[in-house]
């Protein structure tokens, strides 16, 4: 899922996205409820008419934003106090007020409120964490019950930090609550790549295999086949395009970056196995200049180009797994983008 987290996938409209084929993009609730308010967007018809996007909409609950960006917050039993990073205004949100937000935006996929716990986290402090975070997920079920016609999803979200007891004890306790798909929260924060894979291994493969499971925040081309391949179906993640603004591209043999003075007169496209738009009618050379010269165009032509990699990435990767050849695949890959 490309990250929309103002409504808009950076510097690419709606028409492109589809262009591109994809078919579901994530909007940020935190942020939307901030700026320009949900009763903004509800009065202009919605966050499908607001934004012009037809395909699928998952909005994320906002709590990983309130923790992260906000700059005073404070989880209480019944919900999350934070001031506003805009304009420092104070908001009080439980988790109802929450799925009520998202609903009233007309998101396809909500997801409940949970705590995310920063890294390297006390046990007793995470398994507080972890209690308030089931609380809240149970009350969260509840309320969906009541406003939900059975057209949208719910998403529950595994916490526990790197504990893996008490990802199994949420895994357990979400799945009895039950939702429509179950996300991995709480990773990405700091902690060592190895401990992560650790993580979404030992959780994954708790999660059951018919229901999608959503590995949040992450991540690189490698990141995505390994994760896919520890049973992860769902990925989110604002890197693709915000590496894209700063002039570096996916390609089969590895990131570039085109501020490097050896791409000044390359006359061939970003990627030579890439068919996208973008490398069908642009050099290299071209970009390299409009990133340099700061130019609105060269953004945009980067970010079409980078979405359209990591989304043809995915296909190959179905593709691979229906015809039972996903190792090979994700090995030839790796191999091929590392050798660069
Ligand atoms: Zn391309």
């Amino acid at each position: 899922m490309p990250v929309g987290t103002q409504g808009t996938v950076k510097a690419i409209s709606p028409e492109e996205l589809r262009e591109i084929g994809i078919r579901i993009i994530l909007c940020n609730t935190y942020h939307l409820y901030l700026r320009p308010g949900y009763k903004v967007i509800q009065k202009l018809g919605g966050l499908h008419k607001f934004t012009n996007w037809d395909g699928v909409i998952l909005t994320d609950s906002g709590g990983y934003q309130i923790f992260s960006i906000s700059p005073l917050q404070k989880a209480k039993a019944e919900g999350i106090k934070f001031k506003s990073h805009i304009d420092g205004s104070e908001h009080f949100l439980t988790p109802m007020d929450v799925l009520k937000i998202q609903l009233s935006l007309g998101s396809d996929i909500a997801m409940v409120l949970d705590e995310c716990t920063s890294y390297p986290i006390g046990y007793k402090e995470a398994k507080t964490s972890l209690e308030k975070t089931l609380r809240w997920a149970k009350m969260s079920k509840l309320a969906w019950l009541n406003e939900d016609k059975g057209e949208r999803g719910l998403f529950g979200i595994v916490q526990g930090s790197t504990f893996k007891d008490l990802r199994e004890k949420c895994v357990e306790e979400l799945v009895k609550i039950g939702f429509d798909g179950y996300a991995l929260g709480g990773l990405s924060v700091g902690e060592p790549l190895s401990l992560r894979e650790e993580i979404i291994k030992h959780t994954g493969s708790l999660l059951p295999s018919h229901q999608p499971r959503y590995l949040m925040g992450i991540g690189t081309p490698e990141e995505l086949l390994e994760d896919i391949s520890l049973g992860i179906d769902m990925f989110d993640c604002a890197l693709p395009t915000r590496i894209a603004r700063n002039g570096t591209v996916f390609t089969r043999r590895g990131k570039k970056n085109l501020r490097n003075a050896r791409y000044r007169e390359d006359p061939n496209p970003l990627d030579l196995e890439c068919d996208c738009y973008v490398c069908k009618n642009y050099s290299k050379g071209y970009i390299r200049h409009l990133i340099q010269a700061r130019e609105i165009l060269g953004m945009r032509l980067t970010t079409y180009h980078n979405l359209y990699f990591l989304n043809r990435l995915m296909e190959e990767a179905r593709k691979a797994i229906k015809e039972d050849r996903f190792d090979k695949f994700k090995k030839d890959f790796i191999q091929e983008y590392q050798d660069t």
